[in-house]
């Protein structure tokens, strides 16, 4: 009986060596949860951290977080990261295009996107296609034209911060204005869209009997005898007519469409402004047609950070305009993954993920979130963490209820450092 006390004694001693031993690990493993250790913080052979191998350095330092995670990364997301900036440009006189698709971007499922410049008087090509196609206008002045399938047609003139929606398979064309064109981002609802695919009028002529196209159009067949027999897709054009003139010229008796085809984003009411930033934000609910896009321009000061939040609607589509991000993608296993982004960079993180965005520059930052959703949704950590039971969140966060009480209760979007 002795020896079995004993027995039981040193086992008591030895369990609570271990919850010692527990409490220490923890303490030293805080920002630093994985086993075996990750992170650069963990290298103590300093050579596990040099990289002897070829590398271009000029790429490599654009990805510091890709070279170094932090320690709290762990495991591996499908590749996050894309750009505009090494897409090529398809050139031609007028303007050009690059695209980053399904096809270039494996995660991007929901949303396409293209980067087009158009000069003064550059057109590309009346056209339409199988996705809706919605865009912000990142500088210079560009003409839309679109019919609705009422044929009612619209037409405005667009500038920086400003949106255009087209829904699928309704028809239009974009030109550059004076003095110096345009450029904008494009985003189709479907991952696998491209802009070098669409349906173009002049290859439908040129590929139309010519007496069908007579009698279609009710001139004699002579009358397209010079239709281009090649697609221009973008070309030079004239510049257009004053606003006015070329509204007045595609005036309908059934008048105009029920719902502006643009939008003025940049020049809205933000929905939050903060110490931090301010978010801006363009879905269904006020810009009526984009029934198939929902985005939020955010702007945030240096150090400036968009909460930990998801959303549980859509993948977030997002678009670097300016300045220097870092955005930490989180899922269930546990994966998270950081990674960072600069202008004309593209990053997807798949609907319900977490993840924040980080201004990791000494400029304001600004960003697009779009989704493929007729309305804006996120959810915020913070927010949840304040609406849910005090004594229950401290239970499982081993934090107490004071300070839980401090934590942010109003979805503040953005918080400055
Ligand atoms: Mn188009
Ligand atoms: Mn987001």
């Amino acid at each position: 009986m002795t020896k079995v006390s004993r027995r039981n004694m040193l086992t008591a001693t030895a369990a609570g060596a271990m919850v010692t031993a527990v409490t220490t690990a923890r303490a030293s493993s805080f920002g630093n949860p994985d086993e075996p250790p990750q992170g650069a913080i963990n290298a103590k052979n300093r050579q596990s951290l040099t990289d002897p191998g070829p590398q271009d350095r000029v790429l490599a330092t654009q990805f510091p977080s890709a070279q170094s995670p932090p320690p709290t990364d762990v495991g591996d997301l499908p590749q996050f990261w894309a750009s505009f900036n090494n897409a090529p440009r398809r050139i031609q006189n007028g303007g050009w295009a690059r695209q980053v698709t399904q096809a270039d971007f494996a995660i991007s499922e929901t949303i396409s996107g293209v980067n087009m410049r158009l000069a003064a008087g550059g057109i590309r090509e009346l056209h339409w296609h199988l996705a809706a196609e919605w865009a912000y206008m990142t500088y210079g002045k560009c003409r839309v034209t679109v019919l609705d399938d009422k044929g009612r047609a619209y037409v405005s003139d667009v500038k920086e911060g400003d949106l255009w929606y087209f829904p699928a398979g309704f028809p239009h064309s974009l030109q550059g204005l004076a003095p110096d064109g345009c450029e904008f981002i494009i985003c189709f609802d479907d991952g696998k869209a491209s802009e070098f695919n669409t349906t173009l009028v002049t290859d439908w002529l040129a590929h139309t009997p010519p007496e069908i196209l007579a009698e279609n159009f009710g001139v004699p067949v002579g009358a397209f005898s010079k239709i281009p027999l090649h697609n221009l897709w973008i070309f030079q054009g004239k510049l257009p007519a004053a606003l006015a003139t070329d509204q007045k010229a595609v005036e309908e008796p059934g008048g105009l469409p029920p719902s502006p085809f643009t939008f003025s984003l940049g020049s809205s009411e933000p929905v939050r402004q903060m110490k931090g930033g301010e978010v801006m934000v363009a879905d269904s609910s006020i810009f009526t047609v984009s029934k198939t896009i929902a985005v939020g321009l955010v702007t945030q000061r240096p150090g400036a950070l968009r909460e930990m939040h998801w959303h549980p609607n859509a993948d977030e589509w997002a678009y670097w305009i300016k300045g220097k991000g870092r955005v930490t993608a989180f899922e269930t296993g546990p994966k998270a993954v950081t990674l960072d982004f600069n202008p004309g960079d593209i990053g997807y993180v798949k609907r319900n993920n977490g993840h924040y965005v980080k201004n990791v520059g000494d400029t304001d930052m600004q960003y697009l979130e779009v989704f493929r959703s007729s309305y804006y949704a996120d959810v915020s950590l913070s927010d949840w963490l304040t609406h849910s039971p005090p004594e229950m969140v401290a239970q499982t966060l081993n934090i107490d209820e004071a300070t839980i009480a401090k934590f942010p209760k109003d979805r503040p979007l953005v918080m400055s450092e």
